[in-house]
C-alpha cells in the first residue's frame, strides 16, 4: 500500500500522526515549516528532526512533490510547466510575469468534465481530481525545484480543472498555502477562478476568505447556455445571488472574467446587456480576447470589436480590464492547458 503523503495532511493531521509515533506535537509545526518554507523533498533534509525518528517517520510516511518535465518559455515571458504525477497523469502549471513578481497559476484536476465549449482543457475529458499534496506540490516545485520559478506574488487557481468540483482538497491546499507555517501568501493574493457551481461559492465563502473569479462570459441565460453546460443546472439568477452573497472584506472586488468571442458575445448590444446585469455588485471586469486553439470552432474578435465592448462597459462606470493574454504561443493561456507531454495535436 502507498505510504500517505504528509503534504495532503492539515497540520491537525500531522499532528496526530506524530503524536501516533509517540513523538512531541509541536514537531508537526517543525515539518510543515520544512515542506512548505523550505521545499524539502526529504526527511533528510529535516534538520531539526532527530535522526532516528526520521528513520522512523520515513519507513511510513512520505513527502512526494509532482515530478517536472519540462518548462517552455513563451515570447512574452509566460512559462508554461508541465508535472508529471504518481500515477503518470500530466498537469500543467503557468507562471505568468508580472511587474515586480509572477502569478502561479496551478491546476486543481487532471482534466475538467465541465465541457466549456471555448476551453481547451474540457476538450480532453476528466481523469481525476488533484489531491492537496498535487496543489501544493505545483506551488513548491515551482517556488524551489523548478527552473528560476522564485518571486511569486500571487497564486490563481485557474489552471486544468473546476477547482469548487474538487473543493475538499482545493481549500485543503489553499489554508496550507496561506498558512502562518506554509509559504506566507495571505488570503487577498489567493484567487479561486470558478464557472459557477452557485452552491459551492456559498460554501467557499463560509469556509475560506479569499478572492473570487467567475468566469462569466455571457450576459443572458441563452448564450451562457450555448458555452458553457453548467448554466443549465446554475442558471444566472442564481449564479449572480451567490456572486453578490460572497464575503469581499475591505475594498476587495469580486473578478467577473469574459471571454469575447466573435459573432457570439461581443457585441455592443451585449455590453449594454452585461452592464445592466452586473449592476449593484461591487466587482471589476477582466475582458480576455479568445485564444483560438486546434479545431476550435470560435474566432477571436477584432481589436475595434474588443475596444467597442470596452468602451461601453467603462461608460457604465466598470472597471473593465482588457487582459493581455499571456503565453498564447505556447498554449498557455486562459483555456489552453492540455497536460499532455508533447501538447495538443
Ligand atoms: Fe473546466 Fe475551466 Fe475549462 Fe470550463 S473553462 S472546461 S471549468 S477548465
Amino acid at each position: 500500500m502507498a505510504k500517505p503523503n504528509l503534504r495532503d495532511m492539515s497540520l491537525a493531521e500531522i499532528e496526530a500522526f506524530i503524536l501516533s509515533l509517540g513523538k512531541e506535537k509541536y514537531r508537526a509545526k517543525q515539518i510543515m515549516k520544512w515542506l512548505y518554507r523550505t521545499g524539502a523533498t526529504s526527511f533528510e533534509e529535516m534538520t531539526s528532526l532527530a535522526r532516528d525518528f526520521k528513520t522512523k517517520i520515513s519507513e511510513i510516511a512520505c513527502i512526494d512533490l509532482p515530478e517536472h518535465v519540462k518548462t517552455q518559455t513563451s515570447a512574452d515571458g509566460t512559462r508554461k510547466v508541465l508535472f508529471r504525477l504518481e500515477d503518470g497523469l500530466f498537469v500543467e502549471s503557468v507562471l505568468i510575469p508580472g511587474k515586480n513578481h509572477w502569478t502561479a497559476c496551478l491546476s486543481t484536476q487532471a482534466g475538467c468534465r465541465m465541457g466549456c465549449e471555448f476551453c481547451f482543457t474540457g476538450r480532453g475529458g476528466f481523469r481525476r481530481n488533484l489531491r492537496p499534496s498535487e496543489i501544493t506540490g505545483q506551488l513548491t516545485m515551482l517556488m524551489f525545484h523548478a527552473p528560476d520559478g522564485g518571486g511569486i506574488g500571487s497564486i490563481v487557481l485557474m489552471g486544468m480543472g473546476e477547482p469548487l468540483a474538487n473543493y475538499d482538497n482545493t481549500v485543503k491546499a489553499i489554508r496550507a498555502i496561506t498558512s502562518d507555517l506554509g509559504p506566507g501568501f495571505s488570503n487577498r493574493k489567493v484567487t479561486l477562478s470558478t464557472c459557477g457551481i452557485a452552491p459551492m461559492i456559498r460554501r467557499l465563502g463560509k469556509d475560506i476568505c479569499i478572492n473570487l473569479a467567475v468566469s462569466l462570459n455571457a450576459p443572458d441565460d441563452e448564450t451562457r447556455n450555448r458555452l458553457m453546460p453548467i448554466n443549465r443546472r446554475y442558471p444566472l439568477k442564481e449564479l449572480l445571488a451567490a456572486c453578490r452573497d460572497y464575503p469581499m472584506p475591505g475594498r476587495r472586488m469580486l473578478t467577473f472574467e469574459y471571454i469575447l468571442i466573435e459573432g457570439v458575445n461581443a457585441s455592443p448590444e451585449q455590453a449594454e446587456k452585461l452592464s445592466r446585469l452586473l449592476k449593484g455588485i461591487r466587482c471589476k471586469l477582466n475582458l480576455i480576447v479568445f485564444n483560438e486553439f486546434p479545431d476550435s470552432i470560435f474566432k477571436s474578435p477584432s481589436p475595434k470589436t474588443v475596444q467597442a465592448f470596452q468602451n461601453i462597459l467603462i461608460k457604465n462606470h466598470y472597471t473593465a480590464i482588457l487582459r493581455a493574454s499571456k503565453g498564447s504561443d505556447i498554449l498557455a493561456a486562459c483555456g489552453q492547458l492540455s497536460g499532455r507531454e508533447n501538447g495538443p495535436s
